[in-house]
């Protein structure tokens, strides 16, 4: 899954790169489309894409402060997966999720992909119908799906527990979301972000 490195320095040359969240749509043949519609604390809403477009990429910037949450982070937090999840059920030609983490310098570490084959596009549709409709514990817990949804759901309301992201992740996993972390040179991944290869 490439990101071309025409789209690579058009990423390192916005402005500000290093310290804000920031966001772009892509189609097949097109170039990358500033996609921030409103900035809020420290994330972004993004922008509606295009039915043209294919590709939601936004970047996690390595943030000043030592907290847990500022870390650099090349995992998909609670919110990044359930958009894309309920993106996929109103635009599936959106089927892949970029996060480019940025270091201090404002240059790519790396990419994480998730894209979503066509099968759990299916899946993430019929569940979210399910969902509205109603839906015994039982039943959840039967389905590889509806134990990773309801983990990230978990997250999104109790807070950060990258375990339970990871394990959300590798349930997805096996239902048809693919996910790839690829380091730029001079980085590899690490447990959960891009580091430097010493
Ligand atoms: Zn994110």
């Amino acid at each position: 899954m490439p990101i071309s490195i025409s789209a690579k320095q058009r990423i390192e040359q916005t402005p500000r790169i290093a310290k804000l969240e920031m966001a772009w749509c892509k189609s097949k043949a097109g170039e990358l489309r500033p996609a921030d519609e409103e900035r809020y604390h420290n994330t972004i809403i993004q922008k509606k894409p295009f039915a043209a477009d294919y590709m939601e990429i936004h970047t996690h910037p390595k943030a000043d402060h030592k907290t847990e949450d500022s870390k650099f982070r090349a995992l998909p937090s609670a919110r990044d997966i359930l958009y894309f999840l309920d993106e996929l059920c109103e635009r599936p030609n959106i089927s892949t999720c970029v996060i480019v983490s940025v270091n201090s310098n404002g240059e790519v570490a790396g990419y994480t992909f998730l894209r979503a084959k066509d099968e759990f596009i299916e899946r993430a549709k019929q569940m979210k119908m399910k969902h509205e409709s109603y839906e015994t514990q039982i039943e959840k817990e039967e389905n590889i799906y509806g134990q990773a949804k309801s983990l990230i759901d978990g997250v999104m309301w109790y807070g950060r527990s990258k375990t339970k992201v990871y394990k959300s992740l590798e349930l997805f996993s096996r239902v048809g979301l693919q996910i790839r972390f690829v380091p730029m040179p001079g980085y590899k991944f690490e447990k959960d972000r891009f580091v430097e290869v010493a």
